[in-house]
């Protein structure tokens, strides 16, 4: 069941199938199943047992390919209930926010657990706060049927504006509209030198957290966007796509002080300039 096994495919694997022209779809095999599109019938009997990259012909005789589904694939696939981060985001995050195995990382919202997935996948060991119960079993069950449910997942059905209780978190990262409300509990929950990432679609919202990041205990502050074009290469049309998804959000990540010597934790840092109180913009969202 687990990917990166070289094995034939089995019953009970979630497998790509990609139809002969290139659409993909995510299929749970079943011994007796069959999977039904309007290219033909797909017996999920053609498919166990087969290798990955095999090809297999439908009721009409078109070519199907299947193999096993990258994360990428299963994240744009998978049933969601927030919408999800973008692969193309996801892939930011984990080097953004210097992700890797054995660290803890803290994650609000987790909505339907595709930065979930990204993070797990990196070896880390995840706590999740979530306020809205159906999408924290929807992402629960997105990451067991990823993973399995021996995975150090944890998400709890929680407001992280209203507090974290974990300690010495190595990274914490957030995917909600107010961010800059959880910054007064990051400051006694994250390392010092570790790493906070934010994601926001809005740069008013960007313009807010960076703000209150000048105000507190976190410094190294930058905000990034990613464009990503993928291009039509057939014959001699070799050109970019006519569409693209031209904007999903910015990255904004900043690092924790160590409280100076003799202060207890609170107060400001080592922001600069921009410190003096003042009207706050308003939230986007
Ligand atoms: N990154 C997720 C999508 C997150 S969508 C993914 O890749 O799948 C944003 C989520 O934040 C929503 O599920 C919403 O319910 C949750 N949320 C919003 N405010 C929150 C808060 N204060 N504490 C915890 N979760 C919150």
């Amino acid at each position: 069941m687990t990917a990166g096994d070289g094995g034939g495919l089995a019953t009970g694997e979630r497998v790509l199938l990609v139809d002969p022209r290139g659409r993909r779809y995510l299929v749970r095999l079943t011994s007796g199943g069959a999977f039904h599109t309007h290219a033909g019938i797909v017996a999920h009997d053609d498919l166990i047992g087969r290798p990955e990259g095999a090809a297999v012909a439908a009721s009409t005789g078109r070519r199907f390919l299947v193999f096993r589904p990258t994360l990428a694939e299963v994240v744009l696939k998978m049933p969601r209930g927030a919408q999800v981060l973008y692969p193309k985001d996801l892939g930011a995050i984990l080097l953004a926010a210097d992700v890797g195995p054995g660290m803890v990382v803290l994650e609000a919202g987790v909505g339907s657990g595709a930065l979930s997935m990204a993070l797990l996948r990196a070896g880390a060991e995840v706590v999740g706060y979530e306020v809205r119960p159906d999408f924290a079993a929807q992402a629960r069950a997105n990451v067991a049927a990823l993973l399995g449910e021996d995975v150090a997942y944890r998400v709890e059905e929680r407001d992280v504006y209203e507090g974290i209780d974990e300690r010495g978190l190595d990274r914490v990262v957030l995917d909600l509209p107010e961010p800059w409300r959880a910054l007064p509990h990051l400051e006694e929950a994250l390392r010092p030198g570790g790493i906070l990432l934010s994601y926001l679609p809005s740069i008013t919202q960007v313009a807010e957290l960076r703000r209150e990041l000048d105000r507190r205990r976190f410094a190294m502050a930058e905000t990034a966007e990613l464009l990503r074009r993928t291009w039509h290469v057939e014959a001699r049309s070799v050109r970019p796509d006519h569409r693209m998804v031209a904007h999903t959000g910015f990255l904004t990540t900043a690092r924790l002080l160590a409280p100076e010597e003799g202060q207890a934790g609170e107060g400001p840092g080592g922001g600069a300039g921009l410190s003096g109180p003042g009207p706050g913009l308003s939230p986007a969202r």
